[in-house]
């Protein structure tokens, strides 16, 4: 007898019809590899998340099932975007499996570097990040588009792993903690951090989309670290109060110069007491723009309804992995 995690495969498919009679069988043999390696459990799965797909990929998602039960495939009523098909295929996962390793559907993430990941879990990592160690393949415009965003984030104070994009493994206990954050406008790589628990990184090279086209154009990535930031941080707000406050005082700096002006004679009737009564009302408005933001801001993370603490080890409970055992 031995215990070994159920691994479920996470896979959002939209419109891709190319690529995904490609990379299905990767998937596939990948967990029959690791189960036949004493990894994960034989009950290992790979899910695909039709999302909303024009074209015949819930069709091949059909087919394949049908071919093989190692292969599963839940489909969304519309297309909701990335970030909500990976979501939609971990929380089916929850109830299921041990762990969940999302990835995309066209190869370019490195799909042995799953191989690590499940060792990285073995050694007691609950969340295993792949970060991409090079982006060669990326164009230019792409590869400095992308880092930038990752400091960006960073910087606004969004804790972000860099070059990490939604190729993880999370284990289920962790989800069951994520499920508890409810907010609507999700982003993943932002979200799982803040969940805690001990975590690790695996590296890969990224590579070239095996078929099919990018749904990522750029008005689609503004909007994804747009989401990225106004969802995790309410840093803008405070810049803004920050602006105030400068101009404000540099306000008062020039009504004091209209006054001394207009005292020296420099000047004509009322330019002064006009002068005054811009700078201190600009100043006065902006500040106040930024204290109710501040308050707007405290509104806005309230309704998220985020959990204020999550625990991760209690002693005088056992702690111990729920794998399934099963005969070897
Ligand atoms: N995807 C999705 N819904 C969308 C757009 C994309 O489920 O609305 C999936 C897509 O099928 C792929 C993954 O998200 O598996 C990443 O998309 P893509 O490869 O087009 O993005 P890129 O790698 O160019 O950033
Ligand atoms: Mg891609």
């Amino acid at each position: 007898m031995q215990a070994r995690p159920i691994l479920w495969i996470i896979i959002p498919c939209y419109n891709e019809e190319q690529v995904l009679p490609l990379t299905a069988p990767m998937f596939l043999n990948k967990i029959l590899s690791l189960s036949q390696a004493g990894r994960i459990s034989a009950a290992s799965r790979v899910l695909f998340v039709n999302d909303g797909s024009r074209d015949k990929t819930w069709d091949i998602i059909c087919d394949l099932a049908r071919q093989d039960e190692h292969y599963l495939g839940i489909c969304q009523s519309r297309n909701r975007g990335h970030q909500n098909a990976v979501l939609a295929g971990l929380m089916e996962a929850i109830d299921h499996c041990d762990i969940t390793i999302s990835i995309d559907c066209d190869g370019q993430d490195d799909i042995n570097a799953m191989d690590e990941m499940v060792e990285e879990y073995w050694k007691g990592s609950e969340v295993v990040y792949g970060v991409r160690s090079r982006r060669d393949t990326d164009t230019w415009f792409k590869r400095t588009t992308a880092e930038g965003f990752y400091r960006l984030m960073n910087g606004l104070g969004a804790e972000v792993v860099f070059n990490h994009a939604d190729y993880r493994l999370i284990s289920t206990r962790v989800l069951k903690h994520f499920a508890d954050f409810e907010e609507v406008n999700i982003f993943l790589r932002g979200l799982i951090p803040l969940v805690g628990f001990k975590s690790s990184s695996v590296y890969y090279a990224r590579s070239e989309r095996l078929a099919g086209e990018s749904h990522y154009p750029l008005k689609k990535m503004l909007a994804l670290a747009f989401n990225g930031i106004t969802s995790l941080s309410v840093k803008p707000i405070t810049l803004i109060t920050g602006i105030g406050v400068c101009v404000s005082l540099l306000g008062v700096a020039a009504a004091i110069w209209a006054i001394i002006e207009a005292i020296l004679g420099n000047t004509v009737a009322g330019w002064a007491s006009i002068i005054c009564i811009v700078c201190l009302l600009g100043g006065i408005q902006l500040i106040s723009l930024g204290v109710i933001g501040q308050y707007v801001g405290k509104t806005y993370l309230e309704t998220k309804r985020r959990p204020r603490y999550i625990i991760s080890e209690r002693t005088w409970e056992d702690h111990q992995r729920h794998w399934i055992e099963e005969e070897t």
